[in-house]
């Protein structure tokens, strides 16, 4: 449903008349504040949507574009790079920027690799490359695909993760970075990165870790108890890493961090240029503008919450997870590997998960799915914990349905 020519309005209307359709319009859209939307959005809670939203308007205006005319966004930028590089070990040295998404931060760290090895390499105009498993997200082939970059996409092993074997077996010296999730988004489970950051050393490659949604979580987890592998700077061979603010660090969307081990990788990343009639422009990450809000509303988020915040809200959501773990090996699903965080898919081995689906979304669940191998799955939210056990029964009504032969098609399912 993209956009065709349509008319401006002759003469405008008035705020609230315009408010009313807007919530009006929105009436039959997911209902995600009841719990019952595990993809696409993070509900953690009124609480924290309150303060996105205040956080958000009070800069709403500004651009972080201009740094010496909005020397507060500057400010919040760094101190909310600066939180993002504490929790994921970054050493002294390490850097980043904020970006407007995952795609962003991703794009940017591929762009960096590019340029550092081409600095490095600067009589080789060979067509390079990039390794990532198989599992990695689409926006590492998007970024690919803007630069003219090769991605090798290798294969995961049996247990869903990266084959670091057969991923060192795909790089070659035109090979510019090598990737692994944590955790990846069809499984939500993370890949080796040890093993990565071994291959990354023995063939002097560029190792990213792609934490887009995992982190802003998998550090919490890991102080609730949970037995988290090492996954971000901690190890020595990561050079970069993307993590989401606007996922499980639940602030505002529109926001992402970059990092870099080093300054001299992030200035890859940086565009500066100045030979053209409106003087010099340094921008560190795709955009022009920055939207202000989306910086100031992450700052006040992460403030607001704390580690402690953190805890909680993750707590309740590994809570959820493990309950979903418990619950549906009952109904004969096998939950894939052994998720920490806040993704879980379950396959089945004898009933068709695609109608189990849309059985589920008939009765007002939203979710996603995998399909290597089919299987359902959830991203979960702290709001979660509260529907567990109606999700668990919704699911064995759904099963039981499917099991009985009523194969109801999306089109026939409404979300109400
Ligand atoms: C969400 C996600 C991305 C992309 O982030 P956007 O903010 O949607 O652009 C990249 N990698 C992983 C693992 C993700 O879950």
């Amino acid at each position: 449903m993209s956009g065709s020519a349509t008319p401006l309005p002759e003469t405008g209307t008035a705020w609230p008349e315009l408010r009313d359709q807007m919530v009006e319009r929105g009436a039959g859209d997911a209902k995600w504040r009841d719990g019952r939307t595990a993809v696409y959005v993070f509900n953690a809670g009124p609480d924290v949507e309150a303060v996105q939203k205040e956080a958000y308007t009070l800069y709403m205006s500004e651009n972080g574009l201009g740094p010496a005319a909005f020397p507060s966004l500057a400010q919040m930028e760094a101190e909310v790079v600066g939180m993002g590089l504490s929790l994921l070990h970054g050493p002294d040295g390490s850097v980043g920027n904020i970006t407007s998404g995952g795609t962003d931060s991703i794009t940017m760290a591929v762009k960096a690799a590019r340029d550092h090895w081409r600095s490095e390499h600067p009589d080789d105009a060979r067509p390079l490359n990039v390794v990532a498993p198989r599992s990695a997200h689409p926006a590492f082939d998007k970024a690919c695909s803007l630069m003219d970059l090769e991605l090798r996409r290798i294969a995961v092993r049996s247990d869903h993760l990266a084959d670091v074997a057969g991923m060192e077996a795909a790089i070659d010296d035109a090979t510019i970075m090598l990737i692994g999730s944590a955790p990846s988004f069809p499984y939500g489970l993370i890949d080796p990165i040890d093993e990565l950051g071994e291959a990354a050393a023995a063939t002097g490659t560029w190792l990213h870790v792609d934490a887009c949604v995992g982190g802003y979580i998998a550090p919490f987890v890991r102080m609730n108890g949970a037995p988290v592998p090492p996954f971000d700077f901690e190890i020595p061979a990561v050079t970069s890493m993307s993590a989401d603010l606007h996922k499980y660090g639940y602030c505002a969307k529109g926001a992402s961090t970059v990092l870099f081990r080093t300054d001299a990788h992030r200035q890859a990343m940086v565009f500066d240029f100045d030979t053209w009639p409106g003087g010099r422009m340094i921008t560190p990450t795709l955009a022009g503008t920055r939207p202000g809000g989306a910086i100031s509303a992450a700052w006040a988020v992460m403030n607001h919450l704390g580690v402690e915040g953190y805890r909680a809200k993750h707590g309740q959501v590994t809570d959820a997870r493990q309950r979903i773990e418990e619950g549906v090996p009952a109904l004969g699903f096998e939950v894939l590997g052994r998720p920490l965080l806040g993704i879980v898919a379950f396959s089945h081995p004898d009933l068709d998960v695609y109608a189990v689906y849309r059985q589920m979304y008939r009765r007002g669940w939203i979710a996603a799915l995998t399909t290597e191998p089919p299987a359902l799955h959830l991203m979960l939210s702290p709001f979660h914990a509260t529907v567990v056990d109606e999700y668990l029964a919704d699911l064995g009504g759904a099963c039981e349905a499917v099991r009985g032969g009523d194969t109801t098609t999306m089109g026939e399912a409404r979300y109400s």
